[in-house]
């Protein structure tokens, strides 16, 4: 069972979480014509008072961008104010998820975007590790990741997480821990809920935004890093059979952070793994908010 925050963020009040109920009817529920953002904050190691959240700025820009493929006017301002609102009220005091979502809200059938309401909520929850910190296997899905001529890629609209939904069901039933799924060119291009980087002769690779993947924050975030610590990133076009020849294979994301992959199909990746470890490792300190060079990637919210 989840562990849920105590309060929402719901038809513009904060209520208690349990109070935050839709009708069966709700249209985005029938026609995934919802979109989400999903964002970690952690208490402030140095200040009991406060928490920190990542790259906050970011993930209000892309879930207004996302609102507006569903013709849904809501500026990164609104998303962010709410969004504070909603973490000072439910005081976290451990690791947290935060899961903002707009929708069409309207109660009936038709698939439209035009004519019809739309809303926002939030809810969060305590969230450790996604993902095992030690490594995962993964399978090449079956399924392919949809295209962007489609559906907009850019954001992240619930409808797509079918395809997600079935490579990760796929993968586990045939004993994998996660998917990797690849385009419609047949290149691997992300897992169910994570970019994907692999290393090769000391330079990260992973596919570019032409390559139909989310735009990732904690991709963005691992790029300039590995670019700050000297480390040459290519982004471009990656066959399969690459992945299986890999020095090193990880997965980025907000849930999973950076988690190693340790193995692909039946074929292992090397234990060692310098540039994983030392990207991840940076990536802690700065989401706790003690490099003073990414001092803006982190938003302190004060508690009290
Ligand atoms: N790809 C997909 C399909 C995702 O759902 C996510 C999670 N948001 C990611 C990549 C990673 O994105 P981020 O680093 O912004 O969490």
């Amino acid at each position: 069972m989840n562990d849920f925050l105590p309060y929402a963020f719901f038809r513009g009040q904060l209520v208690p979480f349990p109070e935050a109920q839709l009708s069966i009817a709700t249209h985005a529920l029938h026609y995934g014509t919802g979109a989400f953002g999903g964002l970690r904050g952690i208490p402030d190691p140095e200040n009991p008072d406060r928490v920190l959240l990542f790259r906050l700025d970011r993930h209000c820009q892309r879930l207004s961008q996302s609102a507006k493929f569903l013709h849904f006017e809501l500026s990164a301002e609104e998303i962010f104010k709410a969004i504070e609102a909603f973490v000072q009220k439910n005081q976290p005091s451990q690791s947290f998820y935060i899961r903002p979502f707009v929708y069409t809200s309207d109660l009936g059938i038709a698939p439209r975007l035009h004519n019809i309401e739309k809303d926002f909520f939030i809810y969060g929850l305590q969230l450790g590790d996604y993902l095992s910190p030690e490594g995962v296997s993964c399978r090449i899905s079956s399924w392919y990741r949809q295209e962007d001529r489609s559906l907009p890629l850019r954001g992240k609209i619930s409808g797509a997480y079918i395809a997600s939904s079935l490579a990760k069901t796929e993968a586990v039933a045939s004993g994998f821990d996660e998917a990797i799924l690849m385009n419609s060119q047949g290149k691997v291009c992300e897992a169910t809920g994570m970019n994907l980087f692999m290393v090769r002769n000391g330079r990260l690779i992973t596919p570019g935004y032409d390559q139909d993947i989310l735009e990732g924050i904690t991709r963005d975030s691992v790029i300039r890093v590995a670019q700050d610590l000297g480390i040459p990133v290519d982004q471009r076009p990656i066959d399969k059979s690459e992945l299986f020849i890999a020095d090193e294979v990880f997965l980025s994301g907000t849930a999973a952070k950076v988690t190693p992959v340790k193995q692909v199909e039946n074929y292992l990746t090397p234990c060692d793994r310098p540039i994983t470890d030392q990207i991840r490792q940076q990536l802690t300190l700065i989401t706790e908010g003690r490099l003073a060079a990414y001092q803006d990637w982190v938003f302190p919210i004060a508690l009290r």
